[in-house]
């Protein structure tokens, strides 16, 4: 399933519209605050899937009966650029245990790359909703290589994905390997380059939230 946020007008929209701004880029702060605004809203979403116990809660004046979420997720991300979009999600799932996993492009000489996955702490996965976040969903290859990864570390009960802006071709590519996912978006996009940038997506959301790399 795929559920675009930006479907229904909203706050997000302008959101997304901020992070694709040539003349707003350029104030790093801002873009990550965008990321992880769309993070807390997708958080609130999400929690509406989620399962709640009946809980009885003391208040000063007597006892209110109260639904509370019966498991926190877990949230796994893929360094860098997911960082301000798992921020987001994990300041609404507040007590989530979390996972990392660095997924970069090796560039080649002639121009082509391989997704290579390297630095990876995972907490217990058996049976657990677990959330990953990347904000740009290009061709889809580190998200499902990233998804294949979690699977041979436990069995979540389901994955969702959250992504800031997906292309087409990268959520057909993730259905088609895995098709249980849910994918949560701010935007879809229809093209993608040879060189794996989404368009007219926003640029390289790694380097807009912080700085340039050198190329490796
Ligand atoms: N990653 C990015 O940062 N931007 C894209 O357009 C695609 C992948």
């Amino acid at each position: 399933m795929v559920v675009n946020l930006s479907k229904a007008y909203s706050l997000l929209s302008d959101w997304v519209g901020e992070l694709r701004d040539t003349e707003v880029q350029g104030d790093r702060m801002r873009f990550r605050r965008n990321l992880e605004r769309i993070g807390e809203v997708t958080a609130f979403e999400i929690s509406k899937q989620l399962e709640y116990v009946e809980k009885e809660i003391q208040t000063p004046l007597g006892i209110s009966n109260c639904k509370a979420l019966k498991h926190q997720p877990v949230l796994a991300t893929i360094l860098r650029a997911g960082l301000p979009l798992h921020q987001g999600l994990l300041n609404y799932f507040d007590r989530a245990d979390n996972a990392f996993i660095s997924a970069y492009r090796k560039h080649n000489k002639d121009g082509t790359f391989e997704i290579s996955l390297d630095y990876i702490s995972c907490p217990e996965l058996e049976n657990r909703v677990v959330i990953v976040s990347d904000p740009m969903l290009a061709s889809g290859s580190s998200m499902v290589k990233t998804i294949q990864f979690l699977r041979e570390e436990g069995h979540p009960s389901h994955i969702h994905v959250v992504t800031a802006i997906a292309c087409t071709v990268g959520i057909e590519y993730v259905h088609r390997s895995e098709p249980q996912v849910t994918i949560w978006c701010g935007a879809i996009d229809d093209e993608l380059t040879a060189k794996g940038y989404i368009v007219p997506g926003l640029g390289d959301a790694g380097d807009l939230a912080f700085g340039t790399k050198v190329q490796m």
